[in-house]
This record gives structure tokens, C-alpha cells and sequence, in this order.
């Protein structure tokens, strides 16, 4: 089956007029480096110093990319979404916190967007980040390697705790529980946490998810091996496939401390790391009949991944509904795919990031760096929109 991801009636069906042009204009500044820069700069200086930029952060960016700053904020972004039959995985996207207090407070916040679900269909995915629940030294110990403190220990208790009662609760309430990956130098932990939540949760259905980022070399013997785990004990074994967002970082900090790059060598091969993932997950999943124990989240904006995904679901037999496979991308990004998918009856959902400005301004500034430094996005992103307003002015004509 082919895919046309250019029908822009389909992918923007959900916004007006007033917000095509809004993004057409964000977009439009995004394409500039520079300008991104300075923007970003200037912005976390203006926070920090308290002055009124918020307004202005709230009315571009931020509207955006996130759905509001509570979860009730939320509700109406979730609501226009399933209209279009796409749903959303509400994402609290603050970063970096470190104490047990700010700990406790994204586990509530996360169990509320779980529990959102039996009032908003297309809720069927739950997300955190291990860095929202756990001390960002813990978890750079526990990826190294290094003998834990009796203080660390008790960390460890208190992080696996917190992942408990999110998995518990998702299990309890019929959702699948996703945990995003972060940089290598923490990876290590979250991965060893991600297994431990898959083998106590996923026994009879897939529940927690761990995430596989395909810039990094070796992802594909990864997959295998985590597959051969799963199987080994006996629990099913769920993953999102994305490419990864910290490439700048990851490249530099390993200049910096003179060790190999993780990284791949070019976006060739990353892509080709990902569609390899890819084939690897739905040939385990095999065919509706006599189903493998995975479930899989193809997390990409990438045309080609996503229409390879969806051709090989449907070559094995699947009806795309039925099937533990969702196809996932970020909330103000890449309608296009996702309505498409949507219209040809496959699950979507939307990232829908969320929480207070000056906390997912880490969140933020990935985004906007990310639609200036992926070659092509950019101008994609701004084609179909402009190509959206062409076709409704032509039609009001
Ligand atoms: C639903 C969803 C969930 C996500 N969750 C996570 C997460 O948990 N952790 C995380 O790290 N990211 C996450 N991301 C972000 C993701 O990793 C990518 O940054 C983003 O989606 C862009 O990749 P792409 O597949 O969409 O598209 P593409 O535009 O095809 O690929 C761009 C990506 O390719 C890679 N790349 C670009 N240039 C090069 C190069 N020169 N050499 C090697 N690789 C290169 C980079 O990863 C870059 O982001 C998520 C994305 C989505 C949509």
C-alpha cells in the first residue's frame, strides 16, 4: 500500500485559518540558525532575569509545540486531535528536576494524565522521562558503573518505587506506559530500569515500553538482544523506535572527553539503523493469527520509516487497528503523516507536551533547534502549510 502524505486538506482538517498562518510565520523564523540562537539565548536570559517574555513564549513556540500548562489545559488540543481520529500521549515535559518533592510531583502528574484517559478517548499511551523521577547523579552512577552510597541506594529505592506505581497504574487502567530515551551517559540506567518494569508488568500484556535510539550505533544488535531477553523470560517486549534528539550534544561531548562518538557515522546510516529496527519489530510481531509477544511505537517524522512500517503491517495480515503498533509524532509537527495514517486506518498519536513554560523550555529549544539542523524538515514543514493556505483561499475565491 502507498501512502500520500500530501493531501494538506486531510493533515490540516483540525486547524483554522488564523493557526496556519501562525505556524506558516513560526516555521518561517525556525528555518533561520541564527535567528534560532539569539531567539533561545535571549529567552532563557529574560526567564531567568523575570522579565515579560512569557507572553510572548506562550503566543508562538510554546502554543506551537505544547498543549498548555496543566493537563486540564490540555483537554481541548486532545479533543480537536481525535476529531481527526489521532490521538495523544500527554507528555509532562519538565526535565532535569532534583528533588524527591519534584520527583513525586511528575509521578502525580503523570498518574493524572493516565487517569484522563476514561474521560478522553485516544489516551491509550502513557509517557515519562526517567530524569523527571530520578537524580540525574544516580542514574550517571548507575550507567557508569560506580559503587552507590547507602544515600544512593536509597535513591534507587525511592526511583524504583515511583516507576511501580506509574506501571501499576497504567497496567490497572489498560494503557500502555512509555519511557523516553535520554543521553548515553544516563542511557545505561534507564535501560536496566526499563527491563526490570517490563519483566515484573509485561507478563500477559505489554504495559511498560522502553525507547531504542537509532542514531546511536549498534541499535539493531540491541533490539535483538533485548528481544532474545524477552523471550528467554518470558514477558512480551515493547519499544518506541525513534532516531534520537541529542546528536549536537552527544558528538560534542565526546570530542570533548576523547572517546568514540556513539553516534552514527551519517543520517544514511542512522536511517538505515532504523528501517533495519523497524523490519526487526514487525517480523517479531509476525501476523495476526499467531501474534508475537511485542508492541511497537514507530516515533518518527520521517516519511519513509513511516510508510515502511505501515506496508509491512498490512503485508503481514494485519487489520492496522488490531494490531499493538502505533505510529507517533510530536504535537505541532508533521500533520501530514499523521492524519494521513489516521484517514487510512492506522493508530496515531500525538506527543502532546505540557506543563509550565519556564520548565519546558529545555523541551523547547530541542524542537526549534531541531527545525533548523534536520535538513529538510523545515522546508517541509512550511511547504504543506503554505500550500494549505493557497488551497483555502482558492476555495473561498
Ligand atoms: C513520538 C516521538 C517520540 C520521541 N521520543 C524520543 C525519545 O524518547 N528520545 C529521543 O532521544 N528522541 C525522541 N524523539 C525525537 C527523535 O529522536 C528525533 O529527534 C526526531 O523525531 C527526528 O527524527 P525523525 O525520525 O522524525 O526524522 P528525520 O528527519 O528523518 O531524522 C532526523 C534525525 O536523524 C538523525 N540525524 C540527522 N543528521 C544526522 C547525521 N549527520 N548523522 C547521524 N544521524 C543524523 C538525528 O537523530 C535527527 O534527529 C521522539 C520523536 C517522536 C516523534
Amino acid at each position: 500500500m502507498k501512502l500520500d502524505f500530501s493531501n494538506t486538506a486531510i493533515a490540516y482538517q483540525h486547524a483554522s485559518h488564523a493557526d496556519l498562518r501562525r505556524a506558516s510565520a513560526l516555521f518561517g523564523l525556525l528555518s533561520s540558525p541564527a535567528l534560532v540562537s539569539v531567539g533561545a539565548a535571549l529567552s532563557l536570559w529574560s526567564l531567568k532575569w523575570r522579565l515579560p517574555v512569557k507572553g510572548l513564549i506562550r503566543a508562538t513556540v510554546f502554543r506551537q509545540f505544547c498543549g498548555g500548562e496543566t493537563v486540564a489545559e490540555t483537554r481541548p488540543a486532545i479533543q480537536r486531535l481525535w476529531q481527526g481520529k489521532v490521538g495523544s500521549i500527554l507528555d509532562y515535559s519538565v526535565e532535569g528536576q532534583s528533588t524527591d518533592a519534584a520527583f513525586d510531583q511528575t509521578v502525580d502528574i503523570s498518574l493524572q494524565t493516565i487517569a484522563l484517559a476514561a474521560q478522553e478517548p485516544g489516551l491509550s499511551l502513557a509517557v515519562f522521562k526517567m530524569t523527571g523521577i530520578a537524580p540525574h547523579d544516580l542514574l550517571h552512577k548507575l550507567s557508569a558503573g560506580s559503587e552507590l552510597t547507602p544515600e544512593d541506594q536509597e535513591a534507587l529505592e525511592k526511583v524504583r518505587a515511583r516507576i511501580r506505581r506509574m506501571a501499576h497504574f497504567a497496567s490497572h487502567n489498560g494503557r500502555c506506559l512509555m519511557i523516553d530515551a535520554e543521553e548515553t551517559w544516563i542511557q545505561g540506567a534507564i535501560d536496566g530500569f526499563a527491563r526490570e518494569a517490563m519483566q515484573e508488568f509485561n507478563r500477559d500484556k505489554p504495559v511498560v515500553m522502553t525507547t531504542i535510539q537509532c542514531y546511536r550505533v549498534g541499535r539493531v544488535a540491541q533490539v535483538k538482544e533485548d528481544l532474545a531477553h524477552a523471550q528467554a523470560n518470558g514477558y512480551h517486549y515493547g519499544v518506541k523506535l525513534v532516531r534520537g534528539a541529542y546528536m549536537e550534544k552527544e558528538r560534542d561531548r565526546a570530542a570533548a572527553e576523547g572517546y568514540p562518538s556513539p553516534i552514527q557515522p551519517d543520517k544514511v546510516a542512522t536511517d538505515q539503523e532504523y528501517d533495519a529496527c523497524l523490519r526487526l519489530m514487525l517480523e517479531a510481531l509476525k501476523g495476526p493469527e499467531d501474534p508475537g509477544r511485542v508492541a511497537l511505537v514507530v516515533g518518527s517524522h520521517n516519511e519513509g520509516s513511516n510508510q515502511l512500517g505501515a506496508e509491512l503491517l498490512v503485508k503481514q495480515g494485519w487489520n492496522p487497528l488490531e494490531a499493538p503498533v502505533w505510529f507517533a509524532q510530536l504535537y505541532g509537527m508533521s500533520d501530514f503523516i499523521s492524519f494521513s495514517l489516521s484517514q487510512n486506518g492506522f493508530r496515531v498519536a500525538k506527543y502532546l507536551p505540557f506543563g509550565p513554560i519556564r520548565n519546558v523550555m529545555p523541551y523547547l529549544l530541542r524542537r526549534a533547534q531541531e527545525n533548523t539542523s534536520v535538513a529538510g524538515q523545515t522546508g517541509r514543514e512550511l511547504a504543506m502549510l503554505r500550500k494549505e493556505i493557497k488551497r483555502r483561499s482558492a476555495t473561498k475565491a
